[in-house]
């Protein structure tokens, strides 16, 4: 039987119904950029993170972007981050004009080690991104106290963190800014690119929501050089949509991560992940560790299970970024990891007969 990494169509079947109708609400209305099933959407968001305002945006990359550009980081800057994320985060930092400044992950929850803080700031330094990755929130109380003890703002990175929680509070919604990517892969996923900001200061949504759409306030009165990176309707309504069934879907992924953890606890060579005493994970990601990953993979191709690793070149490696950063070996813990990560399939879908035969292929050569 074949085990997807991932499985678009079943979550579709299980919903099919509801989405069909959600589409056809937003043909039937026009309301196709922007609109009101964005404001709706934006709305049901907040709420379901516990905070006053939800931006909807293009992209999770966009996200981040708008974000840094509300706070006024741009030229001659620094944002401190992990070389262990998508690209993304690297890039809005970038595209802001200011530089990206790799600090090293933790090895047991693979995020930002606070730690490692102190000595990659100087006067440069306007902002940090902690990602929560693969769904594991960051330890944000260590990073939030050094970010107020330096005057920098924090920016959360929860595109793999949707109803994640740092101490019962939603991942997103600790720091001064959280972006989300609605990417189709993601937890919460739409049929297409989206994404959005979450923050608490009225003041911050209301320039996003300018920035978004060209920098006007009212149609063709622009008052800030903006961008045309607004949500799309018909994005919105099927987010709407999902957005009831997140709880659920978390509570699955959670269950086949436990299963995993359970059945591979005997297997010599593999470490699993560890979820922090504070979080609650939400599992975008399980990878596991492992010495022979590319003999597993091939045990895998035999099995019909298709396996990832996210990711196999951290960012201060990779030729896009290597002007940035002092090269290999400065990022142990990332560079390890990525060397031995292996992301197993997980989606609420995955059934425990599917799990079983992924863990059989590991064992095999365990
Ligand atoms: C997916 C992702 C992004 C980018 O989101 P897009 O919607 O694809 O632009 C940024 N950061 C992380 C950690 C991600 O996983």
């Amino acid at each position: 039987m074949k085990v997807p990494f991932l499985d678009l169509k079943a979550q579709y079947a299980s919903i099919k119904d509801e989405i069909d109708d959600a589409i056809r609400q937003v043909i039937d209305s026009c309301a196709f950029a922007g609109g009101p099933f964005v404001e709706r959407f934006e709305q049901e968001f907040a709420h379901f993170c516990g905070i006053e305002h939800a931006v909807g945006v293009g992209s999770g990359t966009e996200a981040l972007w708008l974000a840094l550009t509300v706070l006024g980081v741009g030229s001659g800057d620094e944002v401190i981050t992990v070389p262990n994320t998508f690209i993304a985060t690297a890039e809005a930092i970038w595209f802001c004009g200011a530089k990206p400044v790799f600090v090293d992950i933790d090895k047991q929850t693979y995020t930002m080690d606070a730690n490692l803080l102190g000595k990659a700031i100087n006067e440069k330094t306007k902002a940090i991104i902690p990602v929560h990755i693969f769904g594991q929130p960051c330890d944000m109380d260590a990073i939030t106290d050094i970010a107020r003890e330096n005057g920098l703002y924090v920016i959360e990175d929860a595109c793999q963190a949707h109803g994640a929680e740092y101490k019962k509070r939603k991942a997103g919604t600790i720091g001064d800014m959280g972006c989300f990517s609605f990417y189709p892969g993601k937890n919460l996923g739409a049929y297409g690119e989206a994404g959005a900001v979450v923050c608490n200061e009225n003041e911050y949504a209301i320039k996003l929501r300018m920035l978004r759409d060209h920098g006007q306030d009212k149609k063709y009165d622009h008052q800030l050089i903006g961008w045309n990176a607004r949500m799309d309707g018909i994005q919105a309504a099927i987010l709407s949509v999902k957005l009831k069934h997140l709880p659920e879907w978390n509570a699955l992924r959670r269950k086949c991560a436990g299963v995993y953890n359970h059945l591979l606890s005997d297997v010599k060579g593999i470490i699993t992940p560890v979820t922090a005493n504070y979080a609650k994970h939400v599992f975008h990601i399980y990878a596991i560790r492992v010495k022979n990953r590319n003999k597993m993979l091939k045990a895998f191709a035999n099995r019909d299970v298709s396996a990832g690793i996210h990711y196999p070149i951290p960012l201060h490696l990779q030729d896009a970024f290597t002007k940035l950063s002092n090269g290999n070996g400065s990022q142990p813990i990332a560079e390890q990891c990525a060397e031995e990560f292996l992301s197993l399939p997980i989606y609420p879908e995955l059934t425990e007969y599917q799990i079983d035969q992924v863990v059989r292929s590991i064992k095999e050569i365990s």
